[in-house]
């Protein structure tokens, strides 16, 4: 008997516990009863844990190994993965491997005593990440291979081993090693085709062969063997009889392998050619008939879906269809991506590529300097005072007060000055005239042309504008299609005979139409007058006559009806939509079918950007998108009610899609049609988290309901098995799906990514808002920062209020009105940003006091567009010279990026004059991201977060950049603090709000992001977006810059901040861009690691469930024998499920006497009586 028996010790709480008790007398009694009174541990600086461990290295006799093993188990089993944990540090893994050693070596190894160390090793070996390592120090890698090698007629022992192995797997080299020696084909062989015997040893055999996979060596090796084949015959074999729990099990660790093997390239490709998308296509199948088997679909459908053989996108050249030549470069730049990259064939990666997520404190700016210190300037002094043209408040008279009309635009240029910058800023619109004129060589060396003339919008420009073309060819897709619907016929003849004279005559009157006036009235001019709606701030001819200047790659000389046309928000607010149950496995199965089956696909090219000639038959969709924004390159119908479309990357560039808008018609009502985006490149959308697409239907526009409204079910966002046409095959692609239902025959509709809003709609607008201006009250001027790449004037507008008078008091103060300073739109794709502006701009322009009390307050310069250019071409990140604008503001190059070359150049002469601009914001989109926020800097909370040792406690910063933020949480219902952060990160050094803050000073730098989804939390949880919110976000923008005014009192008096405090709350919302989506994760996992918690139940089913197991097994017949007995101590059955049901019962009596020893503490903690 032991001396368990002291008072002092008892078995309760943790290790720690056990290792505070009477160590030296815990040893003593161990070391006399085991007579071996020199043990080294038994120094009073050892624990009692210590102890146990040594000893058990020391290879005793059996049976106080056995106890050892057994006093282990019964703690380990009893507490939580913390015990572990401290049993691994104290060297746990390495005694137990020792044991191994020194039992597993002998000849004939006694398996009483193996059999629990191996189920030990298994369980501690699981928790611990070295254990791979650790097993190759002590030699029992390969041992334990051999000691499987010695058991395969020995289910339980079998089982044991393979356990061990399964565990020390987690070790690359390991693996490795086990490979090497053949481990894989001993497993193999060791898995039979479906059986009602010895379960546990052949899922333990499947998931050693699984965790063996985790090397590219082995997975090589098995793939070579053809193994791949086996294992789907095998799958076969037990998914077909597989009733009962214990066999779906081996099913899904039979998958698992699987999953590991389609790693590789070759892996797939085998999986292929040996049927297993068609075996799992047909297994799934019958899957989803019963309920008990549907436990198997998720893993395979994902098998399926990354084993579909990778399709390159049908387009000749991944390139963008638009190419831009760019100034100084002959060529066009050599396309580095179209070299197919042969060595990606070989990835074994790819899956666990795109899960990788950036370590966000790791791009924290760290460095004080960096964070602190303004650069230098990146231009000369003497370059800034030409921008003093951009500031005519500063210098305009206001001699005109008592006049009604602004100063003409020319009056106030005053950039006669030909400096260098003025010539290079002109060269995109030179460069643009010449190439119109036919020669693209001629790029710059003319500087001859005027640029007071060139830089005003009002003049009439050096080429010739494509309105004639837009009258004679509007609309040219709707207007056989419109004239063939009698609807529209009737609507035709009816606003060709009755549209009212009055109506007419007032057109005629516009200045726009004078270009008009030669043509005769076409349809849609007809259909305007009969069935316009009243848009506020939009006028079509209007914006006609400004597309019309808008110069695009491809010269559009054709406008989408809604732009046109305008539009409204629609009347109620639109819920996210509902995602449907298991929808991305439906729609995988779809897709899988395609490459299972012909019946039923088409696979017809119906629309291609580069092919205005394509015929496509009569009964298809018919698709277009050479407009202004469009964005769609190529339409594959796929079955009768099916397209896969293909988006244009971004002008010379052959990627960044994700932005969509293009035309859809020939349509028949009431039948589902799917649409197919297939090549996103984003890894997650919120089109997986209730966000639609939107559409515009044109019948409905002229029905008196012109909105764009969202719509679309079944939507899903997954990955596919498209890759590029030619290069960087590497590449994954998404799948973006939905299903739309049309209203209406024969309808001409549009679909969007997001609301669309053109660079010709904000020049449209900014007209109207020029003339809706009250010029006695507002300074409204609207300039020219500079011209684009490819010509477009990029506007900047100043607002402000007039002085009240010319006295020397209110010029004064106009003079000393602090700026404010709102870009937007750098990102073509963001259109929100530009409904945002849209909304901040007309709320300036209007005569809400506190839009009056703002102007009074500030000098307002707003650019609503950096990049009319990539806007205009329908690109969704860059420019025309495929850089993100919004990564150049550290030094932009000005003939490269010449509005954020100007923008900054416009920032360094309000600095260089003493006027930096209080505020500054850029407003986006963000796609991933629910609610308005906003980003701003902060030195101080960069450095908190990154955890930097930095002290920040003498640090000064002033806490302003929090007010916007706070302010907006209490008055705008989408905006959410909670999602704001105040970081400078690195890899955002180069962007708008870092620069302006680090190299200006400005405090209150910030990014405004608002969602394309919808919010969850506020009075708009729930709801997507609609351009009413986004204008509403605008209004609010401004609503907030009365916080930072010195005379906050009074200029709040006018909103009623209580109220809307009230309104709603912001929640908290720290956490990752969405929470888990029930079926997020079926696209970036494939194979979960087995739990501990699934190995434990593992081996302790192997040694309760004994009925099961071989008769030879001496340990399980001794253990037959004596079962009543076990059941007489339930402290022990509970919890010692590891040793030999032997081994448990000594235990129970061991505890047993100790309890009437000590009268102490159980196990469990209770105290015994
Ligand atoms: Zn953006």
């Amino acid at each position: 008997m032991f001396g368990y028996g002291r008072n002092n010790f008892t078995w309760t709480g943790t290790l720690r516990e056990l290792e505070g008790s009477s160590p030296t007398c815990l040893a003593k009694t161990w070391t006399e009863k085991r007579g071996r009174p020199s043990m080294t541990a038994s120094t009073s600086s050892s624990s009692g844990l210590e102890v146990l461990l040594s000893t058990l290295q020391n290879a005793g006799d059996v049976e106080s190994t056995l106890n050892i093993l057994n006093v282990l188990d019964e703690l380990l089993s009893a507490g939580t993965d913390r015990r572990i944990q401290y049993m691994i540090s104290k060297g746990g893994s390495e005694a137990l491997l020792t044991a191994l050693v020194n039992t597993g070596r002998s000849f004939s190894p006694n398996y009483t005593l193996l059999l629990p160390l191996l189920h030990l090793l298994a369980k501690v070996g699981h928790r611990d990440r070295r254990i791979g390592v650790k097993a190759e120090d002590a030699g029992a890698a390969l041992l334990t291979l051999n000691l499987l090698r010695h058991n395969v007629e020995h289910a339980r022992r079998a089982a044991a081993c393979l356990w061990v192995i399964q565990v020390f797997s987690s070790s690359v080299s390991t693996a490795n090693l086990i490979g090497a020696n053949h481990g894989l084909d001993v497993i193999y062989r060791l898995i039979p085709q479906y059986t009602t015997k010895h379960l546990h040893a052949i899922k333990a055999a499947i998931d050693a062969f699984a965790a063996l996979l985790c090397t590219k060596a082995n997975v090589c090796s098995v793939v070579s063997k053809g193994y791949v084949s086996g294992l789907l015959r095998l799958y076969e074999d037990w998914h077909a009889k597989a009733t009962q729990h214990a066999a779906m099990a081996i099913c899904h660790s039979l998958l698992r392998c699987l999953h590991k093997v389609t790693h590789s390239n070759a892996g797939r490709q085998a999986f292929v050619s040996q049927g297993g998308i068609r075996l799992l296509y047909v297994t799934t199948q019958t899957c989803l008939l019963s309920k008990g088997l549907e436990s198997l679909v998720e893993s395979s459908v994902q098998l399926m879906r990354k084993c579909l053989p990778k399709t390159p996108l049908p387009l000749t050249s991944d390139r963008s269809a638009y190419t831009f030549l760019m100034p100084g470069r002959p060529h066009d730049v050599p396309d580095i991506d179209v070299e197919p990259d042969e060595n990606s064939e070989e990835s074994d990666d790819e899956e666990a590529e795109d899960n990788k997520e950036a370590d966000f404190d790791d791009d924290l700016e760290t460095d004080l300097s960096k964070l602190r210190l303004r650069p230098d300037p990146d231009r000369p002094k003497e370059l800034l005072p030409q921008y003093n043209r951009l500031c005519p408040e500063l210098s305009h008279d206001f001699q005109d007060l008592d006049l009604s009309s602004e100063p003409e635009e020319s009056s106030t240029a005053s950039s006669s000055s030909s400096s260098d910058e003025e010539a290079a800023l002109l060269n995109g619109l030179r460069f643009h005239s010449s190439r119109r004129g036919g020669g693209r060589s001629a790029a710059s060396s003319d500087s001859s042309t005027s640029p007071s003339g060139s830089h005003s919008e009002t003049d009439p420009e050096g080429h010739t504008p494509a309105a004639a073309q837009l009258e004679a060819r509007d609309f040219h897709s709707h207007s056989s299609i419109l004239s063939t619907s009698p609807s529209f016929r009737t609507k035709d003849r009816e606003a060709r005979d009755e549209a009212p004279l009055g109506q007419r005559g007032e057109d005629e009157d516009d200045e726009e139409e004078d270009a008009d006036k030669s043509h005769h009235r076409t349809m849609i001019d007809r259909l305007l007058e009969r069935h316009g709606a009243c848009i506020l701030h939009h006028e079509p001819k209007l914006y006609r006559a400004a597309a019309a200047k808008t110069k695009s790659i491809p010269g559009f000389s054709i406008l989408a009806f809604p732009d046109f046309w305008g539009h409204l928000p629609p009347p109620g607010h639109e819920s996210m939509a509902p995602r449907k149950p298991n929808i991305q496995r439906q729609k995988v199965f779809e897709d899988a079918q395609r490459f299972l089956t012909t019946d039923g696909i088409i696979n017809q090219v119906v629309f291609d950007l580069e092919d205005s000639s394509l015929q496509c038959p009569s009964d298809s969709l018919r698709f277009f998108s050479k407009f202004e924004c469009g964005n769609l390159r190529k339409a594959v119908q796929v079955r009768r009610y099916e397209y896969d479309l293909i988006l244009n990357a971004d002008a010379n560039s052959s990627q960044h899609t994700q932005w969509f808008y293009f035309e859809v018609s020939n349509m028949v009502a009431d039948v589902p049609y799917r649409f197919n985006v297939i090549n996103c490149e984003k890894s997650n959308s919120q089109f997986n988290y209730g966000m639609q697409p939107v559409l515009y239907s044109v019948r409905e526009a002229l029905e008196g309901r012109p909105h764009w409204v969202r719509t679309g079910t079944e939507i899903c966002y997954f990955r596919n098995h498209f890759c590029p046409a030619r290069g960087r095959r590497r590449t994954t692609f998404y799948t973006l799906t939905f299903t739309i239902t049309f209203k209406h025959n024969e309808d001409v509709c549009y679909l969007a990514y997001h609301y669309p809003y053109t660079y010709s709609a904000l020049k449209a607008h900014l007209k109207v808002l020029q003339k809706s201006v009250d010029p006695a009250k507002v300074f409204f001027q609207q300039q020219v920062l500079c011209g684009t790449l490819a010509g477009n004037p990029c506007p900047v507008v100043t607002i402000t209020a007039c002085p009240a008078s010319r006295s020397w008091i209110d010029m004064h103060q106009l003079r000393n009105r602090p700026y404010i300073m709102l870009t937007g739109r750098v990102h073509p794709g963001e259109s929100n940003a530009s409904w945002v502006m849209k909304g901040t701009l007309e709320f300036l322009c209007s005569s809400d006091p506190v839009a009056q009390s703002l102007r009074e307050a500030f000098v307002f310069k707003l650019i609503p567009m950096l990049n009319p250019d990539g806007v205009v071409n329908g690109t969704n990140r860059c420019d025309l010279n495929s850089e993100d604008l919004n990564r150049q503001w550290c030094k932009p190059d000005p003939v490269l990026s010449p509005t954020i070359y100007h923008t900054k150049g416009l920032l360094y002469y309000l600095n260089s004059v003493g006027r930096t601009p209080l505020v500054f914001c850029d407003y986006h989109g963000h796609s991933r991201k629910k609610n308005v926020f906003l980003y701003g800097c902060s030195v101080k909370e960069t450095l908190w977060q990154s955890g930097s040792a930095v002290n920040t406690v003498g640090l000064k910063e002033d806490p302003g950049y929090r007010t916007i933020p706070k302010t907006l949480d209490r008055l705008a219902p989408a905006f959410s603090f909670n999602s704001c952060n105040y970081l400078v990160e690195k890899s955002r050094s180069a962007t708008a709000r870092v620069v302006v803050w680090r190299e200006m000073g400005v405090l209150r730098s910030y990014t405004l992001e608002s969602t394309h989804n919808g919010c969850d939390q506020g009075i708009y949880k729930g709801l997507q977006t609609g351009t009413r919110e986004l204008q509403e976000m605008g209004v609010k923008f401004c609503h907030s810059l009365l916080s930072v005014t010195k005379d906050v009192k009074g200029l709040y008096s006018h909103i009623d901040l209580d109220h809307n405090i009230l309104d709603h709350k912001s929640h908290n919302c720290f956490e990752d861009d969405e929470p888990p989506c029930v079926e997020e994760i079926e696209y970036s996992a494939d194979c979960p690691a087995l739990a501990g918690a699934d190995l434990d139940s593992d081996i302790n089913g192997n040694t309760a469930s004994a009925d099961e197991e071989e008769e030879g097994d001496e340990g399980c017949r001794e253990v037959k024998h004596r079962r009543g007995s076990v059941g007489q101590s339930q402290q022990s059955s509970a919890k010692g499920r590891l040793s030999p049901h032997l081994m448990r019962q000594a235990s129970a009596e061991t505890l047993g006497e100790k309890r009437n020893a000590c009268n102490a503490v159980s196990v469990n903690g209770q105290v015994m009586s």
